[in-house]
């Protein structure tokens, strides 16, 4: 952590101030104000004009009661939440999150991190969270649609196409993402096909959509090595997680010619020197709704390991898709001493700042999730422009444009932290070229 400016400084107080208790929303506030000290310095009009601390507080903040019935008749309560942002750019734009450990302090520094994240891909969108505390494991589907219809009778009068788009995030995909969309048509009576993305390819979803946020985590790491003269191919590569995210990295990793020889779930994680077989851990992930542990019952060399943690596997590329500070300090260690090349988040802040310090101290290639895992929300950006075209894009075309758009992350990152004279920063270089295209949009906009 640097000394900060004292306009970043007070901004920060007033975090601190203002959202008591939220330590997740705090760290990632403070992770971009250490950014931005030269950019402060050197344009003293974000200073002049309150930039920081207006963009340090949410637009709006929705939290709602979502009643709802499980199959035995009992009554459940969740909490649902929005968390509407910065709108400086584009419609709110972000996931939502259905895990027990959401909370509001989660959304906001899940949402913070969009309003980055959304200015990177350059597309036009701002920046938005929501979700619930419903836990979703071991429950049928009917009582999930029952929650999800449930929350959108509240949700429904505050999103739209051109206001503010979820997606998903941990725990709501496909299906869940349908259960929504179909209750907000029926409560409106319109086809607003671009209020949701993640939709079903049957109704107005994007072809790559599932697997972009995987896929653009590898194409951001092809990136990173290219500049050190290396390749991912032949590579030794290891995943935290076992969902969206970590299954389609783990299947581009695959095919760009690496080997990816582990992943994880909460129960544990599992090796597999054969290279995982990704169509038997989509069969039990997302078919069977099973664990990592079946995966190592199928598969003769693999094995499963209940103790202990993913990041003690020896690897030259780690990509953590799990979760947030699921890679600490001691993690950061123990893959440096294993001689990692290359880490890049695939989930949101999974790295600790204490980790992220190490693996920077060692000059290992670090990409920050706002630019490494930007991949999914630009396909988002790219299913919106589908929909309000009323068209559908082939596959190939999707991805090169993915593909396209996780280069030029890349390339704002390295020449923002190169201007600022800190070349190879990627953490820098993602802070500072998202915050002055949102700080810029802000100042044209006058006081609001
Ligand atoms: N939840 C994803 C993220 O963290 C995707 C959001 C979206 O597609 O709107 O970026």
């Amino acid at each position: 952590m640097s000394d900060l400016h004292p306009t970043l400084a007070g901004a920060f107080q007033t975090v601190l101030d203002r959202n008591p208790g939220e330590a997740e929303f705090h760290q990632a506030v403070r992770e971009v104000l250490d950014s931005l000290n030269p950019v402060v310095a050197k344009n003293p009009e974000y200073a002049d004009q309150s930039i920081i601390q207006r963009l340090c507080e949410p637009e709006r903040q929705l939290m709602f009661r979502v009643p709802w019935t499980d199959d035995e008749g009992g009554v459940r309560i969740n909490r649902g939440f929005r968390v509407e942002f910065n709108s400086a750019l584009g419609p709110y734009k972000g996931g939502l999150r259905f895990h027990p450990t959401v909370n509001l302090g989660i959304v906001k520094f899940l949402g913070f991190e969009q309003i980055f994240k959304n200015s990177l891909t350059g597309l036009p969108i701002g920046g938005g969270k929501g979700g619930s505390d419903f836990d979703p494991k071991g429950l049928s589907d009917g009582e999930v649609m029952r929650f999800c219809q449930s929350l959108m009778t509240e949700l429904y009068r505050h999103i739209g196409e051109y206001t503010d788009v979820p997606a998903g995030d941990i725990g709501v995909g496909g299906r869940e993402i349908g259960y929504l969309f179909g209750q907000y048509k029926r409560i409106t009576n319109r086809y607003e096909s671009g209020v949701l993305t993640g939709k079903g390819l049957a109704y107005g979803g994007s072809q790559v959509r599932t697997e972009a946020t995987g896929f653009g985590t590898v194409f951001f790491t092809r990136e990173m090595l290219a500049t050190k003269g290396l390749r991912i191919s032949g590579r030794r590569v290891i995943i935290s997680g076992s969902g969206n995210v970590a299954i389609y990295a783990a299947e581009k990793a695959q095919e760009l010619g690496a080997q990816v020889v582990a992943c994880s779930d909460s129960g544990g994680y599992i090796v597999d020197e054969d290279g995982l077989d990704i169509a038997l851990l989509r069969q039990i992930k997302e078919k069977e709704r099973g664990r990592v542990s079946d995966y190592a019952e199928q598969r003769p060399n693999a094995t499963f390991h209940a103790e202990g943690s993913v990041w003690d596997v020896p690897c030259e590329v780690a990509l953590p898709c799990a979760t947030q500070n699921e890679l600490d300090d001691d993690h950061a260690r123990s893959l440096v001493e294993n001689g990692v090349l290359a880490v890049a988040e695939g989930a949101n802040m999974p790295c600790t700042p204490k980790a992220v310090e190490v693996l920077a101290n060692a000059g290992v290639l670090f990409g920050p999730g706002k630019a490494a895992n930007a991949g999914g929300v630009a396909t988002s950006a790219l299913e919106m422009q589908q929909n309000a075209s009323r068209d559908s894009w082939h596959f190939d075309h999707t991805e090169q444009r993915l593909d396209q758009i996780m280069v030029d992350v890349h390339a704002r990152c390295a020449e923002a932290a190169e201007t600022y004279g800190q070349p190879g920063n990627y953490v820098a270089g993602a802070n500072i070229a998202s915050f002055i295209k949102v700080a810029d949009a802000m100042l044209s906009m006058g006081v609001i």
